[in-house]
């Protein structure tokens, strides 16, 4: 077939580059041009598990190097990243420093991986994007760069298929009119960002942190405000990506905004303090967007043409790498029927819903820490059952790919983020946040492989393969063959 890509991000490239290993003829028509800055840098494991499946399917050898730390850098040592062993997330308040106050201390870590080698990366976005683009030229992918997007242009290339991988109020958007959808989407909230240098270790800032199962710096990190949240990752090079996502436009310029807020919360002011921003600060006033439809005759948009919620929880890369999987399993028998777009497009809007739901919710529990990580335990529940079941149970590509991210068809986990959100909004008391919290330790129990929710861990989960091991029924599996299965998880068998 001959199918047009427009947008040359990872996921549009990276799709560009499998279609044309399938043996389509492919165009990839970007507006701008590479190396060029991008955000949306922080991966997670069903991403790097994802990236797994199609460095397998389809003889991809760097997206296998691509999926762990240790293997990124050996074999592509100029691509810049970030190691990333899992989320750290602290409760700030205003005019106060971090305290460290024992099993008070408002600190959650959940470690993603076991050890350096495997752990998950931040992807410099410049130099990744820039590779995958490279890569799809060398499949054979027809890639024209610095270019306006016209129905000229697309007709005069006589496509079967068209998929939109140009991001927010994108090329199908305008060209189809596609509504916007974004009246569903709860989560509302602006973002002021850049890369930094120097910014400082948090340890270094707030001596006498018990240790926990990962370096908390060496991770996705998050700092919850009174306004939002900030998020922060850290890249081996020593550059930090960070960011505000705030829930209500401050006065002020960027500058001024970066600076009240670095000065109402002593502890971020101590980290960022004397860090020099590497471009100018940014301002985005509202990051979500959503469209009504994801796929029709003869087109597909990639997730983040179609919807986009929050960064929190790094989902947007995973989800991405989930569609660019289903679009290429159509692919491989001859292109999607009618049917197969319907199906791709109710499991979009699903997935959106759910993690604007999570989202949402989330932003509903910051204002109490207790509360917060109980709501975090329902994403960290559903990713890790999700993970353990794709590499232990050895899920096929089509499985894989069709299981609804976040938990989305799963009869237990699907309808938690709904749930959650709604008790959410009716907390009211202490009372309603120590059920809230017993609620989720009892609602993610049939899917819990890792023992989330269990105070004893007090806010600081390691990858703790023996509990696993506890949990081999939750996975449907005898003891004996979760055993034998443990290889798989560090993505060498
Ligand atoms: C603040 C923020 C933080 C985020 N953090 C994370 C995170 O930590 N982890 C995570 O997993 N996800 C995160 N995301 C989501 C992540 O950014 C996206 O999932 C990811 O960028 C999607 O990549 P893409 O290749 O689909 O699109 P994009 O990266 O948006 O690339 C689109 C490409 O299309 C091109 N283009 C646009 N319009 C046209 C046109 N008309 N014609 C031709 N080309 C065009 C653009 O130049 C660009 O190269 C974040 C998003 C935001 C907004």
């Amino acid at each position: 077939m001959r199918i047009a890509i427009v947008g040359s991000g990872f996921a549009g490239s990276l799709l560009a580059r499998v279609l044309a290993v399938q043996g389509h003829r492919v165009s990839l028509l970007e507006r701008g041009t590479h190396p060029r800055f991008a955000i949306g840098e922080s991966s997670t494991p069903l991403a790097n598990l994802t990236l797994e499946r199609l460095a397998r399917r389809y003889g991809l050898d760097d997206c296998y190097a691509l999926a762990a730390h240790g293997r990124w850098i050996l074999r592509f040592p100029g691509i810049r990243r970030g190691l990333k062993r899992g989320f750290t997330f602290y409760r700030h308040h205003a005019g106060r420093p971090f305290a460290v106050d024992g099993a008070r201390t408002e600190r959650l870590l959940v470690a993603a991986s076991p050890n350096d080698h495997i752990a998950d990366n931040h992807w410099l976005r410049a130099d990744v994007d820039h590779h995958f683009v490279r890569a799809a030229i060398a499949a054979g992918v027809d890639y024209r760069d610095r270019t306006e997007v016209t129905d000229e242009l697309v007709e005069s290339l006589r496509v079967d298929f068209i998929v939109d991988a140009s991001g927010p109020n994108g090329f199908m958007a305008r060209r189809l009119g596609i509504p916007s959808g974004l009246h569903r989407t709860h989560t509302n909230a602006g973002l002021l960002f850049s890369h930094f240098d120097g910014v400082r270790l948090f340890p270094d800032v707030v001596p006498g942190l018990p240790s926990g199962p990962y370096p908390d710096d060496w991770a996705a990190v998050h700092h919850i405000i009174d306004e939002g949240w900030m998020y922060s990752l850290r890249f081996d090079h020593g550059v930090t990506s960070a960011g505000f996502v705030l829930k209500q436009r401050l006065p002020g310029t960027p500058d001024q905004m970066w600076q009240g807020l670095l000065a109402r919360y002593p502890t971020i002011g101590a980290l960022f303090g004397s860090a020099k921003s590497l471009m100018p600060l940014g301002y985005k006033p509202r990051i979500q967007h959503r469209l009504t439809r994801a796929a029709g005759p003869g087109w597909a948009l990639l997730p983040h043409a179609y919807g986009f919620v929050d960064p929190l929880f790094s989902t947007g890369i995973a989800w991405s790498l989930k569609a660019i999987e289903r679009l290429a399993l159509f692919f491989e028998n001859g292109g999607p029927a009618a049917d197969d777009l319907a199906r791709y497009d109710a499991m979009l809007a699903a997935e959106a819903d759910q993690i604007d739901l999570l989202v949402a919710g989330a932003y509903l529990a910051m204002a109490h820490f207790d509360v917060f990580a109980a709501q975090a335990m329902i994403y960290f529940a559903a990713v890790s059952f999700a993970e353990a079941r794709q590499r232990l149970a050895r899920q096929d590509s089509e499985t894989a790919a069709w299981s609804g991210f976040l938990g989305v068809g799963d009869p237990q986990l699907g309808p938690l983020p709904r749930a959650s959100f709604r008790r959410l909004g009716r907390m009211r008391t202490r009372e309603d946040r120590r059920l809230f919290i017993q609620w989720v330790r009892r609602s993610i129990a049939p899917r819990n492989v890792c023992g989330f929710a269990n105070p004893d861990y007090r806010n600081l989960y390691p990858v703790d393969l023996e509990e696993l091991v506890r949990r081999h029924a939750v996975l449907g599996m005898s003891r004996d063959a979760c055993v034998s299965a443990l290889p798989a998880l560090r993505g060498n068998a």
